[in-house]
This record gives structure tokens, C-alpha cells and sequence, in this order.
């Protein structure tokens, strides 16, 4: 693949929503790029800088609640990259960057305030904080089993028309069902953004994932990559053993599935 144009990923607020080591989704896309002969450029955003708005794809973290707000109002004041976002690029919003793409939060103290409008989702605390492990199976064909960790404090409910990423056999996810089923859903699945609420990085737990979204921003299919080192830790965070292991003082897969029931 060489002669290939340069891919440009924008690490949107590593500086205010970099409390989960999100960021390194920006390095599995440039890496699994590169490993296929195909050049990619990180760009990153902070809060300081006029944001450019021309990235084939961009990045949003997690983060606590101030940082999140701080967040949406800077986006809300670049129009232009909002604009990208709605657009022209594929976006991947992890947990705090997932709720404020959609039309709006609360936070536990009460305070209502508007996200980006550009998914038909909103927010609000949930009466416990969701912290643990989490898989789930993706509705994208071919991806299969989703894996990564969740700590949040708010619940979102889809619109009628929104489509979640996963269906989550442990854990919480989005901590609400979809229309009428009963279980429960993980994230979003648009055309041109996926949100989760899984950190780990998720796209280094999940490389099909991150090819999915290679593939949609350039058309390319991705040759599979043979890492066995990533495959085996793959198939650690699948494990039963590794969700029933102890976890914080407690039998985490216990705690798990009574919060869950
Ligand atoms: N502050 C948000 C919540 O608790 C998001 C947390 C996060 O990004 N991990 O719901």
C-alpha cells in the first residue's frame, strides 16, 4: 500500500479528558496504519489550540464531570469542528466524550446543561457509580465480543433511532435497555460516530474495532496483522478467570452480576 495519502487523527483534549489513557487510541490507529504501509499523523488538540478541522478522524476521552462540561462548551464555541464532526470525519467518543455528543447531561448534583446535539441521546447520574469490567457484542457484523472497563456515573438512554455499539452480557454500558428488550446496551453506532463507554484503551482491546474504523476512513480493507501477544491478552480479558478475579477487595464477577440482576 505505498504511495498512500497520510491519515490525520485528531486527539481532541488529551489535556481535559485524558483520565483513562484514551489517547492511546490515537496510537493503535496510527500503528495499525503504519503496520500496513500506510502513513498517519496524530494531531493534537488541546484546549489552547484552534482545533483544525480537517482530520479523517478524531478522538474523544473520558473524564470527571467539570472537565466535562469545560469540554462541551469548548466544542461548542468551534462550530467549524463540530461541523467536522457532523460532516465530514469518523469520530470515536469514549464515555464523558460519548455523553456530550448527544443532546444533554445532568451530573449528580443536578446541573442541566446541553452537549453537541449530534447524537439523539441524553444523560443523567445513575443511582450508583458503574466501575468494573464489561463485555459486550458488538451489532456490528464482525467484530464480535467487545471488551474494555467502565467508571461512570451516568446513564444514557438512546433515541428512538439510535443504534447501540453493543449488547453487554457483564457489566453496565449505557445502563439502559434498547425499546422494548430487555437487555442492556453498550454505546452508540452511527455512520460517521461510534461512542463506548469502555476504556482500556478500547481500541487496544479490540482491534477489529479499530479496523472497522480504518476501513471507513479509507475505504480500504485492513489485511489482518498477525500479533500474537495481542491475541493472547485478548483472549485474558475475555476470560472468565480474569472477570472473576478479585477485584478492589471483592469477588468482582459476584458483585458484578447482583448489581446487574
Ligand atoms: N463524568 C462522567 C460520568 O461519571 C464520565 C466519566 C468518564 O468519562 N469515565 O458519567
Amino acid at each position: 500500500m505505498s504511495g498512500e495519502s497520510t491519515v490525520t487523527i485528531g486527539l481532541l483534549l488529551p489535556d481535559v479528558l485524558g483520565t483513562y489513557s484514551d489517547a492511546g487510541n490515537a496510537t493503535i490507529l496510527a500503528q495499525r496504519l503504519r503496520w500496513r504501509g500506510i502513513p498517519a499523523e496524530i494531531r493534537t488538540i488541546t484546549a489552547c489550540d484552534v482545533p483544525v478541522t480537517t482530520c479523517a478522524v478524531y478522538l474523544l476521552g473520558g473524564g470527571e464531570d467539570t472537565a466535562q462540561q469545560f469540554a462541551a462548551d469548548w466544542l461548542r464555541r468551534h462550530d467549524q469542528l463540530r461541523r467536522a464532526l457532523e460532516t465530514s470525519a469518523v469520530t470515536l467518543a469514549v464515555c464523558a466524550g460519548l455523553q456530550i455528543l448527544g443532546r444533554s447531561m445532568s451530573d449528580a448534583s443536578g446541573h442541566h446543561y446541553p452537549g453537541l446535539d449530534l447524537l439523539d441521546i441524553t444523560t443523567a447520574p445513575g443511582r450508583q457509580r458503574a466501575v468494573g469490567e464489561v463485555i459486550a457484542t458488538c451489532t456490528v457484523p464482525g467484530i464480535g465480543s467487545l471488551t474494555g472497563f467502565e467508571n461512570h456515573r451516568g446513564v444514557t438512554t438512546l433515541g428512538p433511532g439510535t443504534a447501540p455499539l453493543g449488547r453487554v452480557i457483564t457489566g453496565t454500558g449505557n445502563g439502559t435497555s434498547e425499546g422494548t428488550t430487555r437487555y442492556r446496551t453498550e454505546g452508540v453506532f452511527t455512520d460517521r460516530i461510534i461512542g463506548t463507554y469502555l476504556h482500556g484503551p478500547v481500541l487496544a482491546r479490540n482491534p477489529a474495532l479499530a479496523d472497522h474504523i480504518l476501513h471507513k476512513v479509507t475505504g480500504q480493507v485492513m489485511p489482518a496483522l498477525d500479533l500474537p501477544d495481542q491475541a493472547a491478552l485478548r483472549h485474558t480479558y475475555l476470560s472468565h478467570t480474569y472477570l472473576g478475579r478479585n477485584y478492589l477487595g471483592h469477588t468482582y464477577l459476584q458483585g458484578r452480576f447482583s448489581r446487574c440482576s
